[in-house]
């Protein structure tokens, strides 16, 4: 069964209450009894926080740093539980892991970005947990493949779990960036088409990596249509033992839910009508743009004939470069902003130049519409 068809038991159901967004919050690592509890206490002053999130095992990127307190902290979580009422997650990235969290009555177990990119090793956790009815989060790949994302879903939910949410924590990106890890959300937006029935879960902490974005990362989050968010919460951030950067005390946290703007996804009858009729503007706006666009093809592949019976050469350095600068001058005053600008005139040109390779390979019909 593909991503499109999976069949996923509603959030609301596994996660202690129907109102979204579902609000997970907790250290980035568990520290010590007195730190757990310490920062339970404060997230017990936030209805809104349902589940009680620590990392017990940590994947640290170089060896000889913290690397969390292991089974020693599952008891921590039980009292976490028990005393406050909250449902409990964990990072597992082996069966052992598995093995230990649900002996420890661990409710959530989520699978990090770094083991998300293995498929052997998601097969052999989703393995491990057939038969049972644990809550899985997956967070997405380090990488930005959301085909590794939903393959991993899949596993899960082949191997039975139907208690399934995807955790969208950015990606690496070889780019400079503001971000720890570059959100890129038409990813999580193309998983939410892909798979309707999937709830996903944003982690302002680790797209952001610092604490001053957070507001703006979880607003969006919400914006977009996310379901949830999962923000990473210390009693005493600055000397947390991992990701200190992005910690914020339950009392920021409090403060930081109450300026989330929780807006409703759909609104009164009159509002549809009046959307509705943007809408068709917008619809009929696109037609003629690609209208237009057919037709600049066509000159496109009349030019790439003329050039090829001439022996000239597809690319005119000199045209591209003066037709870019007019391009860009022209949109800018039309209020359009640079980076659009400029992504679309390179996505215009390459197609103007694979159109041409074509001719000049003299391809058929197909291999124009194919985009080999
Ligand atoms: C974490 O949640 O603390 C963590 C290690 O996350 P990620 O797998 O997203 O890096
Ligand atoms: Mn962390």
């Amino acid at each position: 069964m593909n991503c499109k068809e999976l069949d996923i038991t509603p959030l609301g159901a596994w996660t202690k209450g129907q109102d979204t967004p579902l609000i997970i919050a907790g250290p980035c690592s568990a520290e010590s009894h007195g730190q757990m509890l310490e920062i339970a206490k404060g997230l017990a002053e936030i209805p809104a926080v349902r589940i009680f999130r620590a990392g017990i095992w940590k994947p640290r990127t170089r060896p000889g740093q913290f690397e969390g307190m292991g089974v020693e902290a599952l008891p921590w979580l039980k009292e976490v539980k028990e005393q406050f009422g909250f449902l409990t997650a964990v990072e597992v990235a082996n069966p052992q892991h598995i093995e230990a969290a649900l002996k420890h009555d661990v409710d959530i177990l989520w699978i990090g970005a770094r083991t998300s990119v293995n498929p052997f090793t998601v097969s052999e956790l989703a393995e491990t947990l057939r038969g049972t009815d644990v809550g899985v989060m997956i967070k997405n790949p380090v990488n930005p493949d959301i085909q590794l994302w939903m393959g991993a879903i899949e596993r899960f939910h082949a191997a039975g779990i139907r208690k399934l949410a995807a955790i969208h924590r950015g990606f690496s990106y070889f780019r400079k960036s503001p971000f720890r890890n570059a959100p890129m959300w038409e990813l999580p937006i193309e998983l939410k088409r892909i798979c309707p029935a999937l709830p996903v879960i944003t982690d302002p902490s680790h797209i952001c990596g610092n604490t001053s974005m957070l507001l703006a990362v979880a607003q969006k989050a919400l914006d977009l249509e996310m379901d949830g968010l999962m923000i990473e919460t210390h009693d005493n951030p600055e000397i947390a033992l991992t990701d200190k950067e992005q910690q914020i005390t339950p009392a920021n946290l409090k403060l930081l839910l109450s300026q989330l703007i929780i807006r409703k996804k759909s609104g009164t009858p009159n509002f549809q009508d009046k959307l509705e009729q943007m809408r068709s503007e917008i619809d009929r706006l696109d037609h003629e743009m690609l209208e237009i666009l057919s037709r600049r093809m066509e000159i496109i592949d009349e030019i790439g004939h003329y050039k090829k019976d001439n022996n000239i050469t597809i690319l005119q350095l000199k045209r591209w470069r003066e037709m870019l600068q007019e391009r860009i001058d022209s949109g800018l005053a039309s209020g359009l902003s640079r980076p659009f600008l400029m992504d679309m005139l390179q996505l215009l040109h390459d197609e103007s130049i694979r159109r041409q390779e074509v001719i000049f390979r003299n391809e058929n019909e197909d291999a124009k519409l194919d985009g080999a």
